[in-house]
């Protein structure tokens, strides 16, 4: 694994996900620091073969979730080279079908089923806590990454922003808002699209922990230690208590009722507008958001 503030670019040959596990703690990394670990479908795959490669080993207890670089991810992929949306990848969070040979909404339903609502819920499952290392940003997709994990804990420079409504777009495709943050936060994060710092995330309970930007590493170290010290079952058991109660709060229903909103909005977007994202891309989001 390489050092937390490696930031080598990536090179074709580098794999998207690093996996290290380090007595009971298993290490997994995005790796494509040259695009703030923005999530492409290689990423994606190689993220669930990790997870589940945890899952499986009897010698892992906790696993930690980092971003190599600066950032722990800037979201899903809309533009860098590595962009690969239109390829096939074997699924495997559901039995929906292929979205390579299909048009419109169809194919918009087919893959954000697939790669985004579905894998995130298939990880929130991973029946071992998940501890998020958040450094720099985390937006919009990187979101949907941090709040499947158990804990979070932030350094100091972390920030957390869903910036989609830019785009028409009711928030990211896992609509967890108003489960992790207060309703009301949740609309003033969704209209203003404004950075959130790892404070005031810390502030409304939607991070466990804020550290200094050069203890994230040892902090986390520490924690997944003191889990890992825990017996598997009970923290399995426990960790699906509590992900039972969130879901006896509307977790699972409110995901899928938004997630046909924001599938409205990719459609009307798609008629009227130059794409399903209306027309933004990286460039201009970031303009937006100057
Ligand atoms: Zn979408």
């Amino acid at each position: 694994m390489p050092a937390a503030h490696d930031t080598s670019a990536d090179r074709p040959d580098t794999e998207p996900v690093l996996y290290e596990r380090r007595g009971a703690v298993a290490y997994v990394t995005l790796n494509r620091p040259r695009y703030r670990n923005a999530q492409n479908s290689a990423m994606t795959y190689a993220l669930d073969a990790a997870f589940y490669r945890a899952a499986e080993d009897g010698e892992v207890k906790v696993v930690v979730l980092g971003g190599a670089g600066d950032h722990f991810s800037a979201g899903h992929d809309i533009g860098s080279p590595g962009r690969d949306a239109h390829l096939p990848f074997g699924r495997r969070a559901g039995l929906w079908w292929d979205h390579t040979d299909k048009a419109g909404a169809e194919s918009r339903f087919a893959r954000e089923s697939e790669v985004y609502l579905g894998m995130c819920r298939r990880w929130r499952e991973l029946p071992k806590p998940v501890v998020a290392a958040v450094r720099g940003a985390c937006v919009a997709g990187g979101l949907m990454l941090a709040w499947v994990c158990d804990l979070i804990v932030a350094s100091e420079d972390a920030f957390f922003a869903d910036p989609v409504v830019r785009m028409g777009i009711p928030g990211v495709e896992y609509f967890a808002h108003p489960w992790v943050m207060p309703p009301r936060i949740a609309k003033e994060f969704l209209y203003t699209g404004d950075r959130m710092t790892a404070r005031r995330a810390y502030e409304i309970g939607m991070v466990n922990k804020v550290v200094a930007d050069g203890e994230l590493t040892s902090s986390v170290d520490e924690l997944a230690q003191r889990i890992a010290r825990m017996p598997r079952l009970g923290l399995a058991l426990a960790k699906r208590a509590v992900n039972q109660a969130e879901d006896l709060q509307g977790l699972h229903t409110g995901l899928d009722s938004v997630f046909g909103l924001h599938h409205l909005a990719h459609a009307h977007n798609a008629e009227t507008a130059a794409d399903p994202l209306g027309g933004m891309d990286v460039a201009a989001m970031k303009r937006a958001g100057s």
